[in-house]
């Protein structure tokens, strides 16, 4: 197998290579990036879900260059500090009932790493040790790290590590309701349907033998932010509270307002018993994710005189915490989560009407500023385009010369073919960048069909 077989657009290179391939970003703006030659591109993913208040926000600046000359760093194996504990205080406040405890790392491949591990400990405490298996979606992203590349779905990102990925795990259908809901078949009824799949694969395992179900509240890069169908996540909680399997909500993308609610769980009317949480925490200001973990999972392990076996350098860095702090205080005092609400509404119409019609755009889905398009090569039939033909990759480079940063991806229908193109705004873009997003997109998709034709 070549590289070239495991590159995906989102793929990566190494440092030194990348300016003969990628502009080198130099400054950044409100919803806008600059590069060295001057050109400004309309960041209307936030890259990958990230700068949901664009770029270098004053207030996050600021409070970064506050506690730069305050405190830099203090290890948690002796201190904790400030900002951390504030940021904890702040979470909790919001979460869902029941969510008492953060556990702050540096993104969201550790943020489900942790949360994994934390699982196993509390099975262990509880006295079922034998409860080491894993159960996640078909078309899902839980991170790079060995550990959650297993957990994932995305055959393509797995595949050269496959003899390396040693956790139990195993995959169910996802919730998607454009290729698997029956004609005929209620958003209710087929909601239901998906979710018993997961008791179907506890059954089978065992349900003695099951840790933890692991999902995104809106599955994000895997497939395009698909939403859950009504009442899916409460018939999942339902099978988890009856099997005892602890239930990981990852909100790695799709939480910290991108839905329009502080948490996407908020809409689906389900507490589990964790969120983890990345991206928009810091906003792309800092790098920093979250565990939020019920109180009850947390007393387990103190109770039993343990504290959680787990760890990195760099768990509630003191600058980091002050940055997310800090964008979580703008979207408060800012009324962002209303603006993402209603504006997202009113994105959804312009998402449909530039593109209902199309003849190769079979859905537009979403919540919030959280929204895909999904391309297919027939409408009627929803059979995607062949991944050799790159056109999730055509797209990002089109885009990329109409000054356009969207976030193509590819695997939508099977796990392998498929193409579509996510969008995830900053809460802050102007009623005319929303509208330069999709006209500008509607450029970029037409030229890399163009290319294809
Ligand atoms: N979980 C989800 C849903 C994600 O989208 C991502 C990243 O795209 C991750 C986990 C991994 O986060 P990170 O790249 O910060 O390790």
């Amino acid at each position: 197998m070549t590289s070239a077989t495991h590159s995906s657009v989102q793929s990566h290179v190494f440092h030194r290579d990348l300016k003969a391939r990628y502009p080198v970003a130099v400054g950044g703006e409100g919803c806008w990036l600059i590069d060295r030659d001057g050109k400004r591109y309309l960041d209307a993913s936030g890259g990958a879900a990230v700068s949901c208040l664009g770029h270098l926000h004053p207030k996050v600046v600021a409070a970064i260059r506050d506690q730069a000359g305050r405190l830099e760093f203090a290890h948690t194996a002796f201190f904790t500090n400030e900002p951390a504990e504030a940021l904890a205080d702040w979470l909790v406040a919001r979460a869902p009932a029941g969510i008492e405890r953060v556990y702050f790392v540096s993104g969201g491949s550790e943020a489900n790493e942790a949360a994994l591990k934390l699982a196993r400990q509390v099975h262990v405490e509880r006295g079922e040790p034998g409860r080491i298996h894993a159960i996640a979606r078909h078309q899902s992203y839980h991170g790079n790290t060995l550990g959650v590349l297993a957990l994932g779905g995305n055959p393509a990102r797995r595949a050269l590590y496959e003899p390396l990925l040693g956790l139990p795990v195993s995959h169910i259908e996802p919730c998607y309701a454009y290729r698997h809901q029956g004609e005929g078949e209620s958003e209710e009824a087929y909601g239901l349907r998906a979710a018993r799949a997961l008791e179907a694969e506890i059954l089978r395992l065992g349900p003695e033998t099951v840790s933890v179900f692991f999902a995104e509240t809106v599955v994000g890069a895997t497939a395009g932010a698909v939403p859950p169908a009504r009442g899916y996540f409460r018939e999942i909680r339902r099978i988890c509270d009856r099997y005892g399997v602890l239930l990981v909500l990852d909100e790695v993308m799709c939480g910290m307002g991108r839905t329009g609610t502080l948490f996407a769980c908020e809409q689906d009317g389900v507490v589990p018993d964790m969120i983890t949480t990345a991206k928009g925490l810091g906003a792309g200001h800092q790098p920093i994710g979250a565990v939020l973990v019920k109180g009850a999972l947390a007393e387990t392990i103190e109770q039993a005189g343990g504290v959680f076996a787990h760890g990195h350098t760099y768990i509630g860095h003191p600058i980091a915490c002050a940055a997310a702090l800090a964008t979580q205080r703008v979207i408060e005092a800012d009324g962002l989560l209303q603006r993402v609400s209603v504006n997202g509404e009113a994105f959804r119409e312009a998402l449909e009407a530039r593109f209902g019609q199309h003849p190769h755009v079979g859905d537009i889905r979403g919540r919030g500023y959280f929204r895909a398009i999904e391309l297919v090569a027939d409408r009627d039939t929803k059979a995607p385009f062949r991944r050799g033909l790159g056109l999730a990759a055509r797209i990002k480079a089109h885009a990329m010369a109409e000054g356009l940063v969207c976030y193509p991806g590819n695997g939508t229908a099977d796990g392998i073919d498929g193409d579509h193109v996510l969008l995830a705004p900053p809460f802050i873009a102007s009623d005319e960048e929303m509208s330069m997003i999709v006209d500008r997109l509607a450029v970029a998709v037409d030229a890399a069909l163009a290319d294809i034709a």
